[in-house]
């Protein structure tokens, strides 16, 4: 039936006194005529028959693959990266209270814990150094770049055990420092800029030419991008490393958890210098501008949920480019809490959580959630 008989059966209806029935025994019978004649038409479109027919959604996303259609990315195991904390105690392998679920582990624990992963279909990993040992730590994180130390190491490992493994290395100084800021710092205690890119990227060189396919500094310094990717050109290996820049990093408490895992706590002050203050959208866009036009290959905001919009700037900013979002400890402990306390179902937060983050422009997501992502995404 077209739109235009549509419409002039309603007007029917009306003349004739519409579905009213208390109006007596002619009123009902005509009445009840003008039902026989207009329901199929408009009794599925009585909410807005005289507007215009797309008025009318639910028919696209009436079938589950018609749902997962609406959606302008679908969450695969190829977005994923997971996050591995290595410590430089080789047998280690100790959960992080805050972090439920994951742990600390040394380099004999890290390719038994991946195979089954990477058999499930687990693509990519992102490494962070945590050492232990009482001598680990200076004041210029001198044990970052230790060919022997924890991520080196591991870099080396996972290449030879997982040839298909992309492995991203975190590029900070802070796991390294006796006091556990990011760089190297003045005497007052301000960080040293200059001094600390320097450094910055010579631990970024370190970790590229040990195999790392990615590198991704999180140091938050103004110009780090740019003197990697210089140094990368300089070594003949810009080609073949991925430069992925936290260049939205937030300040704020959902790093707790991390910090407990990383044992990366300042030892005074915080990290607002550096970090980005939460209500800094501008500053944020001129981040990642800076950190695009300094050569950066993907652009990462995190934390992720609390900053949707920041992740769709930088998708509307960097529209050529990957952006990734940092779904971080305290978002991924939040969801595991309220799970357990029965506030909603941990895998159907996980899924909204993670598409929103999607939906605002991401198409990678750094998520403790990975390993239960590859059996999810498997059904
Ligand atoms: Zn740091």
């Amino acid at each position: 039936m077209s739109f235009s008989s549509l419409v002039s059966d309603l007007t029917y209806r009306d003349r004739n006194g519409g579905n009213d029935d208390r109006r007596g025994p002619m009123s009902r019978q005509v009445s009840t005529m003008s039902r026989a004649r207009s329901y199929a038409s408009t009794a599925a479109t009585s909410v807005s028959i005289t507007g215009d027919i797309s008025s009318q959604l639910h028919g696209g996303y009436s079938h589950p693959l018609a749902r997962a259609w609406q959606a302008e990315r679908q969450l695969t195991k190829s977005m994923l990266i997971y996050p591995l904390f290595i410590t430089d105690n080789p047998d280690e392998e100790t959960l992080i209270p805050s972090l439920p679920g994951q742990y600390r582990r040394g380099l004999n624990k890290i390719v038994p814990f991946l195979r089954p992963l990477i058999a499930k279909g687990l693509k990519s990993v992102i490494l962070f150094g945590v050492p232990l040992h009482p001598d680990a730590k200076d004041a210029l994180g001198t044990s970052a770049d230790d060919p022997t130390g924890p991520v080196i190491a591991s870099i080396r490992l996972l290449r030879k055990a997982f040839p298909s493994l992309f492995i991203t290395a975190d590029v900070c100084l802070c796991e390294y420092t006796s006091h556990g800021h990011c760089g190297i710092l003045r005497e007052d205690g301000s960080l040293n800029n200059a001094l600390s890119v320097d450094r910055i990227s010579d631990v970024a060189m370190a970790y590229a030419e040990a195999g790392a396919h990615c590198v991704a500094p999180s140091d938050m310094n103004d110009g780090r991008i740019r003197a990697i990717k210089l140094k990368l050109i300089e070594a003949g290996i810009a080609h073949k490393v991925v430069l992925m820049s936290y260049s939205a990093k937030f300040s704020g408490c959902l790093y707790g958890p991390f910090r407990d895992a990383a044992g990366s706590s300042p030892s005074f002050g915080d990290r607002r210098c550096y970090q980005l203050p939460p209500g800094g959208r501008g500053l944020a866009r001129r981040a990642i501008v800076r950190d695009i036009n300094e050569g950066a290959d993907i652009i990462m905001v995190k934390p992720a949920s609390q900053y949707l919009d920041i992740i769709s700037d930088a998708k509307e900013i960097g529209k050529d480019l990957p952006v990734a979002a940092y779904q971080v400890s305290g978002e991924y402990a939040m969801i595991c809490a309220a799970a357990k306390a029965g506030v909603f179902d941990l895998k159907t937060m996980a899924f909204e959580a993670t598409e929103g983050i999607l939906r605002a422009g991401a198409s990678i997501v750094v998520s403790y959630f990975t390993p239960d992502f590859l059996d999810w995404l498997e059904n």
